[in-house]
């Protein structure tokens, strides 16, 4: 436990004028996860484009009061806060765990590696735990930040530690030493991750080495022979495994089965063999290197084969979906500990800020904290982020959670049920409705037959969407605007296809400054998801102006008639300063008031109670063709021409934007005070940038069907499609009514099955399509196909059937399912 006092001593501060009193619990780092304001310690970092700083008043207003800072502050703001000045802040973080780390005695697993981190790390946890009280990272936590806040919630009641360690840059793996100090290192393989910034595989390689500088003991597998080499020069002890006759762990063989890989290996001169539930090379390296940990720390063998049967594929993605009457569903049911829930809990209100919040959890089976400290601690969570509702199941959950709402007089509805099998007894479906429901369970209670109630039943063709990747996207687009240009991201005609409310939600997440719409009942849509982001309305018509107004969206004008409406409307309503925009005419000779007109437009906004210009603005035509970069500069000069007019008249400020996705990457010049990012935040773009996005959607569907045509025979409608051969052909659960188009028909288009092309055979109908899939090996009914995503880009697929993104994109149909998913 340490008091703020003991802290200050170990970051090298004076601590005389202190409080004794103070306890420092929980060291925060993102504003959005406050939860105990008393015992929180803020560490204002700062990036690129964010600044920690900026948070303070907004904690200190929530009741925090002690603050880690680099920059002046203006005390006398903040009359009852302490303020910690370090000359570096995220130093200052990862000194304090360092110094944390250092209190233990304990062995401390470190993890590093290529691939398999995380795996590794939660399958160790899966074999060791029946002995030990184990601390690990949460999730992926393995960064520069990650780490520290990892290496913090170690206790004293643990008795073993694991944590992993990710690099992107070369130097960084010294502070993660620093930190993390682990007695056994683990390296898991060496590959082409995170290749940038090292010269080479030797060097990415020689840095991660570092990791474990003062080890007792290395394991690594050495079949690699770089890494052989490399951990031959090692002065500290090694505990290899590979085929080298050399190693403690010698693989002999390996058999892959149909649904398992046995491996036979020998260890103390013995010979074993394992089963292992998996087939895959990569997941069978993972278990390997657990094992070969297990027995360094003098696991019996039997035992070991016995746990690792029961090990399930990793998956450490948050996925929601849609459910039954307009619910959200959030399955969580890999791992229920306070950890993890703190993490679900964070993921389930940003995507679901205003509406109704329902858990459903079961008794959380982890060791350490247990009985009722456990339970407080998740109802606290709960509590914290305003959880409206929740179902407990479990013996424990029913024995505790009932007396602590009671005492804490707690708002939280709640009902408990024994089993898993009890409260499927008692579901009805209308019981929920209109609410966010995060499903978090431990395995045994098997709540993915609940999350199966719960989740609205459509054909097996999904669009998958990575909120990573969109938010990936987001920040960098944001890294390539000068720090006082505003973002606003067009969320028009369903975000793009990808789903308007849910994408919303998660740019107020990260703090877009603007949404843009097509139409009001779009932005209608995105109030009701409880998102408070001013919004433009790109094409307000008159009958949608109460709407408007009803939820303060912010329409764009572009003629006299219409403005005069508008003008009308407000004052009507009582209304004051209305915000507006207002569009101007420069090339697309889509919308827009000419140019010529600014005087008269001037003197109608002049002096205008009733309207308040937020913002001038025009539209690009062709900002990504090269060809017309001069018609593209010409425009912006018009559009500087009519905002400066306008400015004259106006005595107050208004923003000015113009640029659109392509012409914030091609354009710095033209990025204003405001850009309107669109098809970008999708992975989308050409040149430069695009080698710094990654694709956001996914489109996939699976096998109805497989049949062996002969030579000859004819596939699909009007027999287009001819066999050139005997061949095997797969029926597809996806058709141009899903938004697949006609146009792939008759071998234009083609699908990935098993990571290779199967091309369309005959015409696309409007539910289904046939491929062929005859040069690819072991198809099934039932597989999994993908449309377009990875290895299959969205533009190669548009470009074959000469459209653009934008059309593919918009086009997937509603009744695909849209699937979210977060690490
Ligand atoms: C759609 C749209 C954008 C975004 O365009 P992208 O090419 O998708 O970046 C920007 N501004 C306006 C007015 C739009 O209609």
């Amino acid at each position: 436990m340490y008091t703020l006092k003991h802290i200050a001593a170990l970051l090298h501060l004076s601590n005389e004028k202190l409080p004794d009193d103070v306890v420092i619990k929980t060291l925060l780092t993102d504003s959005r996860k406050l939860l105990h304001p008393a015992s929180s310690l803020f560490f204002a970092l700062s990036g690129p484009r964010r600044n920690g700083h900026l948070f303070i008043a907004e904690l200190y207003k929530s009741g925090l009061r002690h603050f880690v800072v680099s920059e002046e502050i203006d005390e006398q703001l903040f009359p009852d806060a302490v303020f910690l000045k370090v000359k570096d802040v995220l130093a200052a973080l990862q000194q304090l765990a360092a110094a944390h780390r250092s209190q233990f005695h304990i062995d401390i697993i470190g993890i590093t590696g290529s691939n398999g981190k995380t795996t590794v790390k939660e399958w160790l946890y899966e074999l060791l735990r029946p002995d030990e009280n184990i601390a690990r990272s949460p999730k992926s936590y393995n960064s520069q930040i990650g780490v520290p806040l990892s290496v913090w919630e170690l206790e004293p009641a643990h008795s073993l530690a694991i944590f992993e360690a990710g690099i992107s840059l070369p130097g960084e793996m010294q502070w993660l030493e620093a930190i993390i100090q682990p007695t056994i290192g683990i390296l898991t393989n060496i590959g082409a991750a995170h290749a940038e910034g090292f010269n080479s595989d030797r060097e990415k390689l020689q840095e991660k080495l570092s990791l474990f500088r003062r080890s007792e003991v290395l394991i690594a597998h050495v079949d690699d022979p770089l890494i052989k080499e490399a951990v031959g020069q090692l002065p500290i002890k090694t505990f290899l495994w590979g085929h080298d006759e050399a190693c403690a762990l010698q693989i002999v063989s390996t058999e892959r089965q149909s649904d398992f890989t046995m491996v036979n290996f020998v260890y103390q001169n013995k010979r074993h063999s394992l089963k292992i539930p998996f087939i895959d090379q990569g997941s069978v390296e993972n278990v390997m290197s657990c094992c070969a940990a297990a027995l360094y720390r003098k696991m019996e063998v039997a035992t070991l084969a016995h746990r690792v049967l029961s090990l399930q594929p990793v998956d450490m993605r948050l996925v929601f979906k849609k459910g039954i009457n307009n619910c959200i569903v959030i399955n969580d049911s890999y791992n229920a500990d306070t950890d993890s829930l703190s993490i679900a809990l964070h993921f389930l209100q940003q995507q679901a800020r205003n509406t109704k919040k329902t858990v459903i959890i079961s008794d959380f089976l982890q060791s350490g904290d247990a009985g009722e400290k456990l339970y407080q601690n998740i109802l606290d969570q709960l509590q914290k982020h305003k959880i409206s509702q929740l179902i407990g199941i479990g013996p424990q959950m029913s024995a505790f959670m009932p007396g602590l709402l009671q005492s804490g007089h707690s708002p939280v509805k709640a009902s408990f049920y024994l089993t898993t099998s009890a409260f499927m007894e008692h579901f009805h479906s209308f019981d929920f409705k209109d609410e966010a429901i995060l499903i978090k369970g431990a395995r045994p209670f098997r709540f993915e037959n609940i999350a199966a109630l719960l989740e609205q039943k459509v054909h097996q063709t999904v669009l998958e969407i990575n909120l990573n990747a969109i938010a990936a996207n987001f920040k960098s687009f944001q890294q390539m605007l000068q720090p006082a240009t505003r973002i606003m991201v067009m969320v028009k005609a369903f975000a793009y296809g990808s789903g308007g409310t849910e994408v919303a939600s998660l740019l107020q997440y990260h703090k877009a400054d603007y949404l843009g719409v097509a139409y009001a009942d779009e932005g209608v849509e995105i109030r009701k998801a409880g998102v408070s982001t001013p919004i433009m309305v790109l094409n307000p018509e008159a009958s949608a102006f109460e709407a408007i107004t009803e939820f303060l969206l912010e329409p764009d004008l572009f003629s006299f008639e219409q403005l005069q409406a508008f003008e009308d409307h407000v004052r009507k309503a009582g209304l004051k300063d209305y915000p507006v925009h207002i569009e101007i005419e420069t090339g697309m000779n889509r919308l827009g008031f000419d140019p010529a007109d600014m005087e008269l437009l001037a003197q109608k906004l002049k002096n205008n109670t009733w309207l308040r210009v937020q913002s001038v603005f025009s539209h690009l035509a062709a900002s990504e063709d090269e060809v017309e970069d001069a018609f593209t500069l010409n425009q912006h000069q018009m559009l500087v021409k009519a905002a400066d007019q306008l400015a004259a008249a106006l005595d107050y400020h208004f923003l000015r934007h113009i640029a659109n996705s392509s012409a914030i990457a091609r354009f710095p010049a033209l990025q204003m005070d405001m850009v309107r990012l669109g098809i970008g935040l999708y992975g989308i773009g050409s040149g430069d940038i695009a080698g710094r996005l990654q694709p956001a959607l996914r489109l996939k569907s699976t096998i109805a069907q497989l049949k062996q045509v002969k030579k000859g025979a004819t596939v699909s409608y009007n027999r287009r499609g001819v066999a050139q051969r005997d061949s095997l052909i797969a029926t597809v659960r996806i058709g141009y009514a899903d938004g697949y188009s006609r146009r792939l028909g008759n071998g234009i288009g083609y699908m990935l099955v098993k990571g290779q092309k199967a091309p369309v055979i005959g015409t696309v109908c409007m539910d289904m399509v046939m491929i062929d899939v005859t040069a690819i090996e072991d198809v099934h009914t039932g597989d999994e196909v993908v449309v377009f995503g990875d290895g299959l880009p969205l533009t190669e697929l548009a470009k074959s059937i000469d459209t653009i993104p934008y059309e593919v994109m918009t086009g997937i149909s509603q009744r695909v399912k849209r699937v979210y998913w977060s690490e």
